[in-house]
């Protein structure tokens, strides 16, 4: 049986916005609002690419 570990914390790696999941409400919520980063970025996470989180 396969045990996935997702990432705990991601990094934008063109804003430097910073980002650690929540898992009580199983998302990503921005760890310091000071670094939220631009709201406009399309933001490039430094964490496999391939890993998305189950949305909806
Ligand atoms: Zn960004």
């Amino acid at each position: 049986m396969i045990q996935l570990d997702p990432p705990r914390e991601r990094e934008c790696q063109r804003c430097g916005r910073r980002d650690v999941w929540d898992d009580e409400v199983r998302n990503w919520r921005i760890q310091d609002d000071s670094r939220a980063g631009d709201p406009f970025c399309i933001h490039e996470w430094d964490i496999n690419g391939a890993y998305q989180p189950i949305r909806g």
